[in-house]
């Protein structure tokens, strides 16, 4: 068994950990504070082509391999996991694009989705469907050679950035079940951005309630030109996306046990470093066996991806325990820092503030647990 990055990954995560010891842990205090839009980062990134990290070579993107993918979620995350959460929706999307897309929509949207020229994000969730996406409610009639398109949409990472924005509709309301009925159309421009919504966390990134009221959609902007089969091209691209998540997650958590070993050698009670006391060892030790758990989870996801696999499960277990294991490291890391770990001045508040939404985004833990026990009590996977 090997467990260690190739040379190539090696070097791939020194140059992202140079990039975010310069770009991000320099700003992220104040910035974060401020709910600034991080422009400066964002072109940065364009710059090392990360925008084009799940666009095949032959559209200008890297095409990189999935532990690379998780590595730049990890190592952006332990700067500042919402600047992840602008390459996050957009590599999912591209990644959708370049799987199903048809040659027209491949040419006109990567190499521009590649270079950040365009970005993008995903429209699945709505005011009153999330979780059971069947249940959404926006409608996509056909127009001639367009699809107008009626309904809202919610919490949408990129949505001020983002042309195309891949949207999930139902073209055919009537059809049961409804997936056969659902599409996801590639809209560029028409629908409007009702508001901001305010959030615990997850700063620097827009989270927005979208309205479409008639917008007007080219027919060549279905994605894969054939209707009926949006969700199943949901299912693959969120597939990619909770390993993105996962590794989001062991970002957070790798973090919180790095605030929390540096302050315990150097915060000093009763004439001692606070690193000797039993205490506070068993709470490092307990973090560090979460944080190379969580490692070893998300890698292996990424690695049975890399060889071609169906990994529902396999990113459903690294997302489920990685988020975990960020939201516990957040809060002993917290501890650890005493009355210093509840203010705004030490970085562990905000890894606190941004862990829990790990659980939540790209399928709550709940339906991570559903997903990995329908996989094995079908017999479709096993473990042992
Ligand atoms: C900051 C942020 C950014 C986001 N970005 C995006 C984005 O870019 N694009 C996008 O489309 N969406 C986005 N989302 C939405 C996110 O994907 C949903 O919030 C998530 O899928 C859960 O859906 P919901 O909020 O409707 O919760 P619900 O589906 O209403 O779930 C509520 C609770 O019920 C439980 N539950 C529901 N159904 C079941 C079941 N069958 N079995 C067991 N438990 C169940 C859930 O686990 C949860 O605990 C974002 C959300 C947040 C908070």
């Amino acid at each position: 068994m090997d467990f260690e990055l190739t040379e190539e990954q090696r070097l791939f995560r020194d140059t992202l950990r140079d990039f975010v010891d310069r770009e991000i842990r320099p700003v992220v205090h104040e910035w974060e504070a401020t709910d600034r839009y991080p422009t400066e980062i964002v072109e940065r990134m364009k710059g090392l082509g990360l925008f084009g990290l799940t666009v095949p070579e032959e559209y200008g993107g890297l095409g990189a391999d999935m532990v690379s993918f998780a590595l730049v979620f990890e190592e952006i995350s332990k700067g500042w996991m919402g600047i992840a959460g602008i390459l996050g929706s957009h590599s999912l999307s591209c990644w959708m694009i370049a799987r199903h897309g048809t040659s027209e929509q491949k040419e006109r949207f990567l190499p521009d989705l590649a270079a950040g020229r365009r970005r993008t994000g995903i429209g699945l969730t709505e005011p009153g469907a999330g979780t059971d996406l069947q249940g959404i409610a926006t409608v996509a009639r056909r127009d001639g050679d367009h699809y107008v398109v009626d309904g809202r949409k919610t919490w949408i990472t990129n949505a001020r950035h983002a042309s195309p924005l891949p949207v999930l509709v139902k073209t055919d309301p009537a059809t049961t079940p409804a997936h056969r009925g659902m599409s996801v159309l590639l809209v560029e421009d028409g629908f409007e951005v009702l508001r901001d919504l305010p959030k615990l966390g997850y700063k620097g990134t827009e989270s927005c309630e979208l309205v479409f009221d008639g917008v007007r959609v080219p027919a060549a902007n279905l994605l894969g030109g054939v209707e009926g089969r949006g969700m199943q091209q949901v299912l693959s691209g969120l597939e990619t996306g909770r390993i993105n998540i996962a590794a989001r997650s062991l970002g957070i958590a790798q973090a919180a046990y790095d605030e929390a070993l540096r302050y315990a050698a150097q915060r000093e009670a009763f004439g001692r470093p606070i690193h000797d006391f039993q205490a506070v060892q068993l709470k490092i030790a307990d973090m560090a066996i979460k944080v190379q758990a969580a490692r070893l989870l998300v890698y292996w996801a990424a690695s049975r991806a890399d060889a071609g696999d169906r990994v529902d499960m396999q990113a459903g277990m690294a997302k489920t325990f990685a988020s975990e294991a960020a939201i516990d490291c957040a809060l002993a890391s917290m501890q650890i820092h005493g009355g210093y770990g509840y203010s705004k001045e030490f970085a562990v508040e905000r890894l606190y503030r941004d862990a829990p939404l790990m659980s939540i985004g790209e399928g709550t833990n709940d339906i991570m647990r559903t997903v990995i026990a329908k996989a094995l009590t079908s017999g479709k996977e096993s473990i042992g």
